[in-house]
């Protein structure tokens, strides 16, 4: 569960890109060795052709490697955008010239999302229609409008197709990382907050001031027993309320049925422990309606544990559970950070 790949469009783009270099490199190459050896007529077009297809061929190696870069697949896109509409500019007729034309709306789109493709799509039909009107004047040539009319078509198309997909992933994601009871993140988006953590630059200058707490609410299955299942689910969304107002939505996961993980960056060891102690007494002062007559108090316990850069998130969590064991056995509504408790109520 935990290595779930999320970002499906990362993968249709590496899929796609590995594809399209590859056809696009072999044709370049054919059309270089036609130009430099079967037919040598064009030979400054087949040198062209051959750096084409060497570019190709590395980027889709780079992408087999998962190494390729953004800005690159860009300056492909633009390089390949610019060689049509050079071929355009130059082809007598421009009828077979403009099957390429018609493709790239398309391809832009799988590759550079909804908003960047807008750019070389605008720039292409642009340059386009001005060859044709070019050549053929301001009247409506048949061919001028049948490839107007087509291109808006795949454009229109392509765009409905990217919108579509990119907020079928956006709803999956949610449903994949968020709890639906609470809005919290869950277990997973745990895991790859910490992932993510871990990898950025940031994370590894910050030395040792991150601290992780697990929260468990005392008591809950009284509520469940003595007012019912609707009054405990009432509970836990006031109750993840109150965590994410003092330390973010973003840093708030439901990793439980009644146990919440907060993740604190970069706050130094008496910060995270008042951030701790907050949670727990704003909890502790808060009036839980549960029914229009029925006002409850509930209390949590809480471990919190400071980590460094490199532990497993397994460690991490061990030791806060170690603690809020501790805070439990030590009569509850209290947080534990070293191996005495911060705050004892009880
Ligand atoms: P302790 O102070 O030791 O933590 O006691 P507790 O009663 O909170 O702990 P226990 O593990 O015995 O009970 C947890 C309860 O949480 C049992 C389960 O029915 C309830 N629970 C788990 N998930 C949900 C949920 O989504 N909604 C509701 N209403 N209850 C839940
Ligand atoms: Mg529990
Ligand atoms: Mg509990």
């Amino acid at each position: 569960m935990d290595n779930i790949e999320l970002n499906d469009t990362a993968q249709l783009r590496r899929a796609v890109l590995i594809g399209m270099c590859t056809l696009l490199g072999g044709l370049s190459l054919l059309l270089a060795l036609i130009n430099l050896v079967i037919s040598p007529k064009w030979t400054l077009i087949g040198y062209v052709e051959l750096f084409y297809a060497l570019f190709s061929f590395s980027l889709a190696w780079q992408a087999y490697k998962h190494r390729h870069k953004f800005w690159q697949v860009n300056l492909y896109l633009y390089v390949l955008t610019a060689i049509v509409i050079y071929a355009v500019t130059l082809s007598e007729t421009i009828n077979s010239i403009v099957c390429w034309a018609l493709i790239l709306p398309t391809v832009f789109y799988l590759l550079l999302g909804k908003k960047l493709a807008n750019i070389p799509t605008v720039i292409l039909l642009t340059a386009t229609t001005s060859t044709i009107i070019n050549k053929y004047g301001l009247v409506l040539s048949p061919l001028f409008v049948n490839f107007v009319f087509s291109y808006l078509l795949v454009w229109v198309i392509s765009h409905i197709y990217e919108s579509n997909r990119a907020a079928s992933e956006q709803k999956l994601q949610k449903l994949a990382l968020q709890d639906p009871l609470t809005a919290s993140f869950n277990r997973l988006a745990l895991t790859r907050y910490f992932e993510q953590l871990h990898s950025s630059q940031t994370f590894k200058h910050l030395g040792a001031e991150q601290h992780l707490l697990i929260l468990d609410i005392d008591f809950f299955k009284q509520v469940n027993d003595e007012f019912g299942h609707e009054a405990g689910d009432l509970v836990l969304q006031e109750c993840a309320n109150i965590i994410s107002r003092i330390a973010g939505n973003q840093r708030t996961f439901r990793i439980g049925g009644e146990e919440f993980c907060v993740v604190i960056e970069n706050k130094l060891k008496d910060e995270a422990l008042s951030i701790a102690e907050s949670i727990r007494t704003q909890v502790a002062q808060h009036q839980f309606n549960i029914t229009q007559q029925k006002e409850i108090n509930i209390t949590v316990s809480i471990g919190l544990t400071q980590y460094q850069s490199g532990m497993a998130l397994s460690n991490v969590l061990r030791q806060a559970d170690q603690r809020l064991y501790r805070a439990k056995n030590a009569g509850r509504d209290q947080v534990i950070f070293d191996s005495e408790p911060l705050v004892s109520s009880a």
